[in-house]
């Protein structure tokens, strides 16, 4: 069982190594065809020199290929995945996956392009596409028992975005982006959001899509507008801030508090400000951080992997990015 970077780096000698590596982890033994689904025993296509192909553009490939003994058809455990149609080395792709499972504040596409040698289109691409492998299951449940709920506000104009930021009060806060993180204090899930404003509407809408009402017991602090909507829950409690009050009890928002400090250190301090069109990934990638806090860099990583088939993204990098 690999454990850390060292030993990673010496399992993964090859691309050979690392296409072996994501098909145990993928297919544990059994290769599924992304064609038809078949998981009929597939016909292993070895290289004709033993060890490389020649692509299509000339240069060789240790890429590990199979053909589906039901449709024919021909394909890798990167079919498919975040991975298909990269032009970058598995290997590449998988310590880039480790450094992103292993940094707590993230990693940015400038760090990846620099540490890899990567082009600079080409390190944005893989930093967002195993962010898409980091957003939970689709099929994930929903949360239940005590769940705080509360939210921040981030970014907005660079006058407005340093002192006292975070203080629900402040000036400036309406050119802000507000934030809903709801964390499970029975799984220590996080699950965040970014919402045009904090309006009851608002709160319900992201409330309703995680959480169980009818089973979850809601701590908040004191603001208004989830008194407002404290009826569709098993209970709610507040503590209240204004008061200096921030732990009564089992009652408190400081999971979420930390959750937020955590969340703008990295997306000030590593990315240098994220635009409102990218911050859902951020939060995807955070969610999946904190959510996974308690496991060794090696066990997100290959949770990363095992998250990578079905999400392939097709959008275009902005100008700004
Ligand atoms: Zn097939």
């Amino acid at each position: 069982m690999t454990t850390n970077l060292l030993e990673l780096a010496d399992r993964l000698r090859t691309d050979a190594d690392a296409y072996e590596y994501l098909e145990e982890l993928r297919w544990a033994g059994r290769p599924y065809c992304p064609h038809c689904g078949s998981f009929a025993e597939h016909y292993f296509l070895k290289p004709a020199n033993g060890t490389s192909r020649k692509t299509t553009r000339g240069s060789s490939s240790e890429r590990r290929v199979w053909k589906c003994r039901d449709c024919r058809k021909q394909f890798s455990v990167l079919t498919g995945t975040i991975f298909h149609g990269s032009k970058i080395p598995v290997r590449k792709w998988l310590l880039v996956i480790f450094d992103m499972a292993s940094c707590k504040n993230g990693m940015s596409a400038r760090e990846i392009e620099r540490k890899y040698g990567l082009a600079s289109k080409s390190a944005w691409f893989m930093a967002h596409r195993i962010r898409e492998a980091m957003k939970r299951e689709p099929i994930a449940g929903l949360l239940s028992g005590r769940v705080i709920a509360d939210e921040t506000f981030y970014g907005g104009k660079p006058k407005n975005r340093h002192g006292h930021d975070g203080s629900k009060n402040m000036m400036g806060k309406h050119d802000k982006t507000p934030i809903v993180a709801l964390v499970s204090r029975e799984t220590g899930e996080v699950r965040s959001r970014a919402v045009p404003n904090v309006k009851p509407g608002n709160l319900r809408a992201v409330l309703t899509e995680h959480v169980d009402a009818a089973n979850t017991h809601l701590h908040t602090d004191g603001a208004r507008n989830y008194r407002l909507i404290a009826g569709d829950f098993a209970s709610h409690q507040a503590v209240n801030h204004d008061a200096h009050e921030y732990v009564r009890g089992d009652v408190t928002t400081n999971h979420a508090e930390t959750y937020f400090s955590q969340l703008k250190r990295s997306l000030d301090g590593t990315h240098h400000h994220v635009s409102r069109e990218h911050l859902d990934r951020y939060l995807a990638e955070f969610d999946f951080r904190y959510t996974t806090c308690k496991q060794t860099d090696i066990e997100r990583m290959n949770r990363i992997i095992s998250r990578s088939g079905g999400r392939r993204l097709t959008y275009r990098q902005p100008a700004e990015a």
